[in-house]
């Protein structure tokens, strides 16, 4: 359970008021966004490393923003993955003009979200780059290594890329000592219980007592299997055997371990565990560097551990042994000298980051308004009300094969896209740009990046003037939208994603109105093949997003986005079908 919050809502920014207030000899608030820099960033000539996530996983990964380590962190709400708006505006305030290296774990919604902020720095001028952390060896097989999921050995990688952007290291080198970080770090994970998010009243998973899960994600991701509870000496043969089978190539005999506990299994626990473990790694020629047991990466309250490998040669050990100094984690290094005397004075900037963000053609807004306009405000209000009464399901939906944000997460979007139209009395174009980058701006995950964009497309589709609209300009409208989710997400029909729902629909809408149906008619023979393509994706094996790890695991659960974006359509359709 957690027991300690208020509105569940504001979770995200009354844990960031309490961690500033608690660390502001570390580390301080971006201004106007969800995240934090390390007192006396940007520094001026230095690379930013910057790193993030969802929160529910401290002290990753704000915990670990100070001198040496990390210079900012974006922090999204529970389990789900910060904007991409929030992330270029944290990089915008830690940019020290070196360049910006964003490195956190591979999680599609933070690599669309991050990959949208990379190519916003990019087009300002700012170089940067990304590291995306694949340590956790039973998320998919040795030859499909690179489509792993950052779990707690992101922490080493953090620490190298850290490291080496403090010694003053181009960006260049910082990406390549974070990627040859990465690619000598392995992990493997037990859980024990699962976690729950706050004002939940339900786990997000549950494990049967006397039982394990064997390689579980850290958002609840079913794990690749169960057994009965092991002794801890026989989790300890488990965790090193498999680690060892997966270890890299041509590795040298020397690693740093890092056995992490996921939030609810105690450190006492812990050093039962490490006392059959180190026995086990020096057994197998295994020679130990700096040892760290305890909480690195955690998942809320979820009672288990993970086991991580760093192996090290001369350059990485010099970067994991230099000097860091973070809320929630210190080493002095023989570089302490250095270290304070190349420290500089802050070079902060004041400047507002937001105004050199282009809004693109959501400014402007001279088009023609008229009755479009109205019924397009109308259908995000309408989304609104069908996400929330469906927010149970979605969630139940989501928690299945991924980590149950999926409900909130819209709820949060459609919340935002209605905020963006209030009182607003422009075209359906308008409405729809602003809307859906609010929905971006908000939301966070896969989805948030995926349905804002949506939303964001059918508008770039229509005219700026709602007299010209008629529902042919909304059969090209969805084709654009569904062109969109297929180029953001990289996916395809039959993927078990929201296209599964968003391609028949759009195919059989302009179908209908080609072979000369009405606008009634398209919307009733577009909504039931979406409903169609919908409940297909039960049958189906994920091949994007996090539920695509699981592979034959995922066959049987209906998808998610593919659900709650079925709702939306319907909803528009309510607002939208009229006759034309
Ligand atoms: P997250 O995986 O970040 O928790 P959500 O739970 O909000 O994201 O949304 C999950 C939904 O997003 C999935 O059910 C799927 O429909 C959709 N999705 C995820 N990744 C992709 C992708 N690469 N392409 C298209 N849709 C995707
Ligand atoms: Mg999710």
């Amino acid at each position: 359970m957690t027991h300690l919050f208020n509105d569940p809502r504001s979770f995200r920014e009354d844990l960031i008021g309490g961690y500033v207030a608690a660390y502001s000899r570390f580390v301080r608030r971006v201004p106007d966004a969800s995240g934090v820099m390390a007192v006396g960033a940007p520094k001026a000539g230095r690379v930013a490393v910057i790193t993030g996530g969802g929160s529910g996983h401290y002290p990753a990964f704000c915990g670990v923003v100070g001198e040496g380590l990390a210079s900012g962190s974006v922090i999204g709400d529970i389990f789900t993955s910060p904007s991409g708006e929030q992330a270029y505006r944290v990089a915008r305030a830690v940019d020290g003009g070196a360049g910006v290296l964003f490195t956190f774990g591979n999680y599609s919604g933070d690599v669309m979200n991050f990959g949208m902020a990379e190519m916003r720095l990019n087009l300002d001028g700012i170089d940067c780059r990304t590291v995306l952390v694949t340590d956790d060896v039973l998320s998919a097989p040795p030859d499909e290594a690179s489509k792993r999921r950052g779990i707690a050995g992101g922490f080493y990688v953090f620490k190298a890329a850290g490291a080496s952007a403090h010694r003053g290291d181009s960006l260049a080198t910082v990406e390549a000592f974070g990627q040859h970080a990465n690619s000598w770090t392995r992990t493997v994970g037990v859980a024990f219980e699962g976690c729950t998010v706050p004002g939940h009243k339900e786990p997000l998973f549950t494990v049967d007592p006397g039982r394990m899960e064997i390689g579980l994600g850290i958002h609840g991701e079913p794990g690749i299997r169960e057994s009965e509870l092991l002794p801890a000496r026989d989790i300890a043969r488990l965790l090193v055997d498999t680690i060892l089978a997966d270890a890299p190539k041509d590795v040298p005999g020397k690693a740093a371990v890092l056995l992490n506990g996921l939030g609810a299994s105690k450190y006492e626990e812990l050093f039962v565990l490490y006392n059959d473990i180190a026995p086990l790694l020096s057994k197998a020629g295994v020679e130990v560097h700096e040892p760290l047991v305890g909480e690195y990466v955690t998942s809320l309250d979820m009672a288990g551990c993970s086991l991580t490998l760093h192996w090290l040669d001369d350059e990485l050990q010099s970067l994991h042994d230099a000097t860091a100094i973070t809320p929630a984690f210190t080493r002095i290094g023989p570089d302490i000298a250095t270290a304070t005397s190349s420290a500089r004075p802050s070079t902060a900037r004041t400047e507002s980051t937001s105004s050199s963000t282009t809004t693109g053609e959501s400014g402007g807004d001279t088009g023609n308004a008229g009755p479009w306009g109205i019924r397009t405000r109308e259908a995000l209000a309408a989304a609104l009300a069908a996400v929330e009464a469906a927010e149970p399901e979605l969630t139940r939906l989501d928690a299945a094969v991924g980590d149950g944000d999926h409900g909130a997460g819209m709820v949060r979007g459609f919340t935002a896209a209605n905020q963006a139209v209030e009182g607003f009395a422009g075209t359906a174009r308008q409405s729809l740009l602003r809307a859906g980058k609010n929905f971006m701006d908000t939301a966070g995950g896969a989805s948030g990046a995926l349905v804002g964009a949506w939303i964001a497309s059918l508008g770039h589709a229509l005219p700026d003037d709602d007299d010209t609209i008629d529902t042919a300009a909304w059969a090209a409208a969805f084709q654009n939208g569904v062109e969109t989710i297929a180029r953001i997400g990289q996916c395809q029909p039959g993927d078990k994603t929201m296209l599964d729902t968003l391609d028949p629909f759009a195919r059989n809408f302009a179908g209908t109105l080609a072979g000369g149906g009405t606008s009634a008619e398209a919307w009733e023979k577009g909504l039931a093949a979406a409903r169609q393509g919908m409940e297909s994706t039960a049958d189906l094996i994920s091949r994007k997003g996090r539920a695509s790890r699981l592979g034959e695991r995922s066959r049987g659960h209906q998808d998610a986005g593919a659900t709650s974006i079925y709702y939306v359509l319907e909803s528009f359709g309510s607002a939208l079908n009229a006759n034309d």
